[in-house]
């Protein structure tokens, strides 16, 4: 059978008709649906509402189901303690193994920027929330890390003190826990970890020795500027950190 050029001409326009106006009211409906998200923000200290459309920057939208799912934060131990029971349980002397507590000497006064957690030599330790990725890794038993000290005379400088195996992990807030002391590391730079993930072995590699005390995880938390704060106070959100998390993820791209 013999089909006639202009047939076959006339079907192809239906097709493209039928393309071109299915996809006119496809992205009408996306368009509508877009629409219907607003998103509270902030511009200097007042709250803003506003719609997708209207925003010119690429802008990251975390979910109520999304900050419940990775922002939550416990033991690192599988033990499901939240902060305040792991402090409980596992902190041995409230006057020396807490964050602030002054260490160095009367030249080199500094603080304990984290908190030590007693715990048997070799337990598992896993990241503190549902996601992260690993931000600094050291297997070496004498890794040094720069920290601040105090002079006699008040002026703060800064010294290498020797943390051991080292893991850094970087969680979608924008804070970092440090584990140092580790027998073990079983994680590489980058990686990204979850609640499952062992991430090494608690040891006594480091000062741990010249401290005098027994194997323990020293566990540091430090904000999106590094500094380090008390696990007991969590950190208000922040856009910054959500900022520096945002750099260390591939967002796909159309
Ligand atoms: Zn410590």
């Amino acid at each position: 059978m013999k089909i006639s050029t202009s047939l076959i001409r006339a079907v192809i326009i239906i097709i493209l008709l039928i393309i071109v106006i299915s996809d006119f009211f496809y992205i009408k409906y996306l368009e509508k649906k877009m629409n219907n998200i607003t998103i509270l923000t902030s511009e200097e200290d007042s709250m803003l509402a506003v719609k997708v459309s209207s925003f010119k920057e690429p802008v990251v939208v975390f979910t109520a189901d999304f900050i419940d799912k990775f922002y939550h934060y416990s033991s690192p131990f599988k033990d499901g303690m939240d902060f305040n029971e792991l402090i409980k349980k596992y902190i041995r002397n409230r006057w020396s193994d807490h964050y602030g507590c002054v260490r160095g000497t009367r030249e080199r006064k500094r603080i304990h920027e984290g908190i030590d957690l007693f715990v048997s030599e070799n337990t598992p330790v896993y990241p503190l929330t549902n996601f992260g990725i690993v931000t600094e890794v050291s297997d070496n038993p004498h890794y040094l890390v720069q920290v601040q000290y105090k002079k006699p005379n008040g002026i703060i400088d800064s010294m290498k003190i020797e943390y051991g195996k080292t893991i850094r992990i970087l969680y979608p807030e924008g804070i970092e826990s440090i584990y140092t002391h580790l027998n073990e590391v079983f994680v590489e730079l980058n990686q990204a970890v979850d609640r499952n993930t062992v991430v090494g072995l608690t040891g006594l590699t480091g000062n741990i020795r010249n401290s005098g005390k027994p194997s323990h995880l020293h566990l540091e938390l430090r904000d999106s500027e590094n500094r380090s704060f008390d696990p007991r106070n969590r950190l208000r959100f922040e856009q910054n950190s959500a900022a520096n998390f945002i750099k260390h993820i591939n967002i796909g791209e159309e």
